[in-house]
């Protein structure tokens, strides 16, 4: 079982959170011109990646708050986690 560290409660189970996707994709900006391609690539598109990955989970059963994790998509190690308005450095 995975324990995440939520930033704002504290190390908890795996089973109070829900998977939100890939932390990484970055919505086009408003206002500009889209080609169908870019929308793709945002809503659907995504890259399988074996290895670290910035993820999005929230805290489904706790406090409910969207945080990002770095963890491994191959041996599950997670080796931080942050508010999700933090950005990733
Ligand atoms: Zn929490």
């Amino acid at each position: 079982m995975l324990y995440i560290n939520c930033p704002h409660c504290g190390m908890r189970s795996q089973n109070e959170f829900s998977y939100g996707g890939d932390a990484s994709v970055k919505r086009p900006e408003l206002n500009k011109e889209v080609s169908d391609q870019e929308w793709d690539n945002f809503v659907y598109n995504r890259k399988s990646l074996r290895g670290k990955h910035l993820e999005l989970w929230q805290h489904i059963s706790g406090c409910r708050q969207w945080i990002k994790v770095e963890r491994d998509t191959a041996t599950h190690e997670i080796f931080r986690t942050f508010k999700a308005d933090e950005e990733f450095a």
